[in-house]
């Protein structure tokens, strides 16, 4: 499986770059593939090479007006609207090329597993969960996965899962899909009520052709990774079971970590690994072994991203890394450059227990209100027993 999985990566993918300040920093990106290297988890991997996404790529789930506002953003004078040229979308130079190469990557993931080139993708440049038909948001200019999702139902997929792990509700995607019910979408999140962008409630549950294929599993802030495991688990393989998917794409944001300074979960890099393993295994199991995986969030530059999405790539590639692997010098070096007071984490892990006990059918925890509410809402729509813990 490992040698059929495709890793998508140039340089040219850090021009995806909101300049000064901006938390979405590319060295979130460069330094993930250093330390991958560093660590051999990259050894004899051939990286496939993004194009941009041409227009027509991007017209699946974007409005041309859209399009050409970003085309000519950087060289007008006047407000181009649609949610560009603010604090959270900053214009930037060759914002359109840089934008449409990140869905160049999720689309060419897309197509090496449809293709049969690959089983399994992953590209960490992906992830922009936030963009909107005719709008930016969320630091997203284009939407990678709405794309990528869109070209695989044009090309042999009827059913598709996309898992949504960032801190942040996935509300592009569902948008772009709420009214279809080949699309399931499931969003793991912080609560709404208590985070941008105010979207992701339980009743959110897809447009009247397609109910139930919106899920949305809010969580308390401070959560986790046993009470966030213990909810994934009791919530979405029954799911993956009764809708069939061909393929999961995930959305693998890691801005869960308790570190990060955009948002309030609590899980670690270890709760990020376990996660990882636990997607790749729904793929197998559910779904042909299909599995495309994007990046997202993540805004603890040195100490999370890179080493969580690490695993995620060595996890793609069945090169699992062991939590204890000590974080090579050479790496540390050169983040010392940039950062010399920065205090860097010396192995793979943060030295988290992440076991969890099963949910049972009750109300033993107080994170088992979000299983019941989730489940109550969703499951009879597929077909499924919300109160027993066997569907
Ligand atoms: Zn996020």
């Amino acid at each position: 499986m490992g040698d059929r999985a495709a890793v998508v990566w140039d340089s040219s993918l850090l021009g995806y770059d909101l300049g000064g300040e901006h938390p979405f920093n590319p060295i979130r990106l460069e330094l993930t593939m250093r330390l991958a290297s560093a660590l051999g988890v990259l050894d004899g991997v051939e990286l496939r090479v993004p194009e941009p996404a041409t227009e027509s790529d991007l017209e699946r789930v974007h409005e041309l007006g859209y399009v050409r506002a970003v085309q000519q953003a950087p060289t007008v004078t006047w407000d181009v609207g649609h949610g560009l040229g603010t604090d959270d979308n900053p214009v930037f130079d060759q914002m359109h090329a840089a934008s449409a190469l990140v869905v160049g990557g999720s689309l060419l993931g897309a197509r090496e597993i449809a293709s049969g080139a690959a089983t399994r993708a992953v590209s960490i440049a992906g992830g922009l969960h936030h963009a909107m038909r005719d709008r930016a948001a969320g630091f997203c200019v284009y939407n990678d996965c709405a794309v990528a999702i869109s070209w695989l139902l044009d090309n042999g997929f009827d059913r598709i899962a996309y898992l949504d792990v960032d801190v942040h509700h996935g509300d592009g995607v569902q948008a772009a899909f709420y009214d279809d019910p080949r699309v399931l979408t499931v969003s793991l999140h912080q609560n709404p009520a208590t985070l941008w962008p105010g979207t992701g409630f339980v009743n959110e549950l897809g447009g009247r052709e397609a109910m139930g294929s919106s899920v949305n599993i809010p969580l308390p802030p401070h959560t986790r990774d046993p009470a966030w495991l213990r909810v994934f688990t009791a919530v979405v393989p029954s799911l993956l079971s009764a809708f069939r998917p061909q393929i999961l794409v995930t959305q693998c944001g890691v801005d869960t970590h308790e570190e990060d300074p955009l948002a309030d979960l609590s899980l670690s890099v270890d709760g990020h690994r376990e996660i990882y393993r636990t997607l790749r295994g729904l793929a197998d199991r559910y779904a042909g072994g299909k599995w495309l995986a994007t990046g997202g969030g993540g805004y603890q530059l040195l100490r999370v991203v890179p080493r969580s999405w690490t695993h995620l790539i060595a996890t793609v590639l069945d090169r699992d890394v062991a939590p204890e692997t000590r974080v090579p010098a050479d790496w540390t070096a050169t983040v010392r450059k940039i950062a010399p007071h920065a205090d860097l984490p010396t192995t793979m892990s943060d030295g988290r227990d992440t076991a969890f006990d099963p949910w049972g059918g009750g109300l033993d925890r107080p994170i088992d209100a979000v299983i019941r509410d989730v489940r109550r809402a969703v499951f009879p729509l597929h077909g499924l027993d919300p109160d027993d813990p066997r569907d």
